[in-house]
């Protein structure tokens, strides 16, 4: 026997008259001497129930979920509510049984209330089962269903399939730490949790699947930054006999499809930029080209400057248009800015409507110096600059957070104009000192994969790229959404012998390659196909999507700072039966002896 007849959102004038029975949830209650008017919300949406018995309604309280039968009405003249699908009509109960009873709630979780009362994330997460009541994260949770949902249909459609990967695997040394469990049937031997399905994805390669999908759950175990959550969700793609082109083009059908789910026009093809280009011009790998403002080089300009600061291997400046009205205690602002970036400050002249350089900066420069100013960096009269003087990829990447930055504070990012943009000709490798606390070097050389270990080379650089590691460029790529990078992916090495010479830049011996990937390369000696993939970071899509703040609000139960979850209490100590058991204490026999 069904609980009700009807659902809530979909009532209205064609089930006048009707007898029915609906269930909800109490979302609001309001009296009127003799008569209550109770909201009641179900999963599709909201109605109003009237009941006559006041007896009966002062025991409805928020939250209750009641079971209510009674017939259909029409709304009096001037009663209707317009900001109810369902506002025409009303339901005048004669028949309601309490389901369940709710205690006072920690919060508001009514459409009408929610936005008037903000409440503090901690407590959010700690009843997350309420939060999820709330519409804003219902409709999130709902429109990533439907994106998966349509991400599957293209997917399919292309005949790709979809593979489960194990997500106990043997520690993968991809990048980042790995999450480890320890194996209670063999003490001292610990699986990791994979931080993509990477491997798998080109073994099925080898497996001959030749295309290959899936939603794919990743774990890395990094200290914590804002917006990143230890465990997070890839669509993770792989095809055999690819290049860049077939990638980037399905990537881009994807997309299409996806942003159009939740009602977004976006044009393809997206524009290109080289790895080296976002850099000099947008300071940044993941450059938000809704702004304008370019980076413009001034090293050459200020080759013999008297100004100690600039005589630097590099110095950059940006415009910040009608910048010189900025108070001094903003100017100052925008130093602790910068500190906080790690930089020492922020240079600055301000130029005012006469055409006078003013600032800390300016009276340092020379005569020529500031009188080429505005000429040399577009700058016109009511605008700053900033400057940044140094390394030049921390110096850009200053200058590359201040533009976007700038126009973060003019107002001038908005969230629904779509910058999708493909960074392109990446470097094979990076060095080690670009000291990242989450990074761990998978070998022991100055050099490290700037994608990962397994990507190839790009063709001119496949026989030379040992002998020139700094130089060596990859066939790797990413994709950008309005300065997230929203996924990237690369065509992958499928050769042993060349595998075996990437991770000899990386410090990795052949010993240690054997004992850490001899799998991977064990199966490319059984004819692998050439092959490449993306994998797209499916929460901060949904996030862009539902213009939500954080990734957190499209996951349904996230962890929040430090990897904790306020809603069950992980991390949490394990008893000592467990630790016996799993064998976490366990200690080989070689350590026992020291
Ligand atoms: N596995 C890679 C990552 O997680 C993506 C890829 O190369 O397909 O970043």
């Amino acid at each position: 026997m069904n609980y009700r007849t009807h659902l809530l959102g979909a009532l209205g004038k064609e089930n006048i008259g009707q007898a029915i029975t609906v269930t909800g949830w109490i979302d609001r209650r309001r009296d009127h001497g003799g008569v209550a008017f109770i909201d009641l919300r179900d999963r599709s949406g909201i109605a109003q129930l009237v009941i006559h018995d006041e007896e009966l309604a002062r025991a409805l309280h928020h939250e209750y979920i009641i079971e209510a039968t009674g017939e259909v009405i029409e709304r009096p003249d001037g009663q209707e509510n317009e900001n109810l699908t369902t506002g025409d009509i009303e339901i005048v109960a004669n028949d309601v049984k309490i389901i369940s009873r709710s205690q006072p709630l920690p919060f508001q979780v009514s459409t009408a209330i929610e936005d008037k009362e903000p409440v503090g994330e901690e407590t959010r997460l700690k009843y997350r089962y309420l939060d999820i009541r709330r519409p804003k994260i219902a409709k999130s949770l709902k429109l990533r269903a439907r994106v998966n949902a349509v991400a599957r249909k293209v997917l399919d459609s292309k005949e790709f399939i979809e593979v489960e990967t194990p997500t106990m695997i043997r520690s993968t040394p991809e990048g980042a730490r790995d999450f480890l469990i320890p194996a209670r049937l063999r003490p001292g031997s610990w699986y990791a949790l994979p931080q993509s399905p990477q491997l798998y994805k080109q073994m099925l390669m080898v497996g001959g699947l030749e295309r290959y999908y899936q939603i794919a759950r990743c774990y890395r175990d990094e200290d914590f930054r804002a917006d990143r959550q230890p465990e997070f969700t890839q669509l993770d793609i792989e095809a055999s006999f690819v290049n860049q082109e077939d990638i980037i083009g399905l990537t881009e059908e994807l997309l299409v499809a996806v942003f159009a789910e939740a009602g977004e026009k976006i044009q393809v093809p997206f524009p290109r930029i080289t790895y080296r280009e976002a850099m000099e011009k947008y300071g940044s790998d993941k450059p938000d080209l809704r702004v304008e403002t370019q980076l413009i080089e001034m090293t050459e300009y200020f080759k013999d400057t008297p100004f100690r600061v600039f005589q630097a291997s590099y110095v950059g400046a940006i415009v910040f248009k009608d910048g010189a009205s900025t108070p001094r205690r903003q100017f100052d602002a925008w130093q602790e800015w910068a500190r906080s970036r790690g930089a020492k400050g922020l240079a600055y002249i301000t130029i005012s409507k006469e055409g006078e350089l003013a600032g800390p900066v300016a009276k340092n420069l020379s005569e020529s110096e500031r009188a080429g100013l505005l000429e040399a960096t577009g700058a016109k009269v009511g605008d700053a600059l900033f400057f940044a003087a140094g390394d030049r990829k921390k110096s850009q990447e200053l200058l590359g957070s201040a533009r976007v930055e700038i126009a973060k504070r003019q107002g001038l990012l908005k969230n629904n104009d779509w910058s999708l943009v493909w960074v392109v000709d990446f470097p094979l490798f990076k060095s080690t000192d670009d000291d990242d606390p989450d990074e761990i070097a998978v070998g022991d050389s100055k050099w490290t994969a700037v994608h990962h270990a397994f990507t190839m080379p790009s063709a001119e650089w496949v026989d030379k790229f040992d002998k020139d590691p700094a130089g060596a460029m990859s066939d790797s790529y990413d994709i950008v959404c309005n300065g997230n990078e929203i996924g990237g992916g690369s065509l992958r090495i499928y050769n042993p012998e060349l595998q075996e010479r990437v991770f000899s830049v990386m410090g990795i011996s052949k010993e240690e390659a054997d004992e850490k990937f001899g799998y991977l390369l064990n199966a490319f000696k059984f004819g692998a196909p050439p092959h490449g993939g993306i994998a797209l970071g499916w929460d901060r899509i949904v996030a862009l999507l539902t213009n939500s703040q954080s990734i957190r609000d499209v996951i349904a139960f996230p962890k929040s700072g430090g990897g904790y979850d306020p809603l069950t209490h992980a991390p949490a100590p394990i008893s000592k039966h467990q630790r016996r058991e799993t064998g976490v204490d366990y200690k080989p026999k070689t350590d026992q002896k020291k």
